[in-house]
């Protein structure tokens, strides 16, 4: 089949907030030919794509959407997993990651039974180990298996720097690596407005700007999803888009630059650890890392953060 005539499958596994922001916005901009939604709870994903079909006059393309099973995963392009338990007041990350290592076993299992050969994204918390633990699960090439990883974090530090020195944030150039999560990091060596380094600026306009705040922004955009949720109980509009703007430039093979989770093995032989970096995005999933030019206090804080998510992954091995 000729590859403008192939249809677009998307599968999203877990209709809660997250994966149904991301449907949402799917089926509004279009970027597929038929959207499966699935859920454990057979009745949501029911309701949720009757739901989503009654806006599909005003959507910008006509689309497939329908409840269904992992058997409707055979031939999906990408399958986005939003599955997973939500962290109760006082459980601990590993409590957690111990209930959704469950739940993806299962998961993983039935796509592989179903014969899923697409591309998994992994949005599910803690996202970096659960895609490492997908990789592990399916025995898919590293390429095949990617996760939100810092792509929202990076999305929130664009938008703060943008109001900060008011420009658009399309043109912010700055990027959260690392875990999704407390020991994420901002590398600000390599952060630009256009193309002129943001310490450079800061430097330059003393009485405007300080590198204190840009610190302080780094903590606000970890922060972040505490705040929300202390505000909300759960973040998603931002990971909804997030997943969107990774997926399509999947199905588009854009070659775009985003900062997903990824296994380093390919930039960095030493270590299998999955991690937000940029990476370069297109049909094939992640086409290439983007190693940057760390400083030697950055990529301290890199390494750290690396070590932390593979002792993690070991300890809930
Ligand atoms: P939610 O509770 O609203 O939705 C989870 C859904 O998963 C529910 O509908 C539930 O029925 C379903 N589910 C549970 N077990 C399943 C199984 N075995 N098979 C299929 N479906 C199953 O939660 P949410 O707010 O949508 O959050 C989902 C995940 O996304 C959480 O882990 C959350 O921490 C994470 N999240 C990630 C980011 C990110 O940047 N990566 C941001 C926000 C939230």
């Amino acid at each position: 089949m000729k590859q403008e005539n192939r249809k677009r499958k998307v599968a999203v596994i877990g209709t809660g907030f997250v994966g149904m922001s991301f449907a949402y916005a799917a089926a509004f901009e279009g970027i597929c030919d038929e959207l499966v939604l699935i859920d454990v709870n057979e009745e949501k994903a029911l309701g949720e794509a009757m739901d989503l079909n009654h806006g599909l006059a005003f959507c910008k393309a006509n689309m497939l959407i329908y409840a269904g099973d992992y058997p409707d995963c055979k031939d999906a392009d990408v399958v986005v997993i939003c599955a997973g338990a939500a962290q109760k007041p006082g459980e601990s990350r590993i409590a957690l990651l111990q209930k959704n290592k469950v739940i993806f076993e299962t998961i993983i299992d039935s796509l592989k039974e179903a014969g899923f050969q697409g591309i998994f994204l992994v949005a599910t918390n803690p996202v970096d180990i659960l895609t490492r633990l997908t990789k592990e699960l399916s025995g898919f090439p590293e390429n095949k298996v990617i996760g939100s990883g810092t792509t929202l974090d990076t999305a929130r530090l664009r938008y703060l720097l943008g109001a900060h020195f008011n420009v658009d944030p399309k043109n912010v150039h700055a990027y959260v690596i690392g875990e999704h999560g407390d020991s994420e990091l901002v590398p600000w060596s390599q952060a630009f407005i256009g193309t002129k380094p943001i310490l450079e600026i800061v430097k330059e306009y003393p009485q405007k700007f300080n590198e204190e705040e840009l610190c302080n922004m780094a903590v606000d955009v970890k922060e972040a999803a505490y705040k929300i949720i202390a505000a909300k109980k759960a973040s998603y509009y931002g990971i909804g888009l997030s997943l969107l703007r990774i997926v399509k430039a999947i199905l588009g093979d854009e070659n775009s630059i985003l900062t997903v989770s990824t296994s380093l093995s390919s930039a960095y032989e030493q270590t299998e650890v999955f991690a937000g970096v940029p990476c370069v995005l297109g049909r094939n999933g992640v086409q290439g890392i983007l190693k940057l030019q760390l400083t030697e206090k950055e990529t301290e804080a890199f390494w750290h953060s690396v070590e932390k998510l593979d002792g993690i992954f070991l300890e809930c091995h």
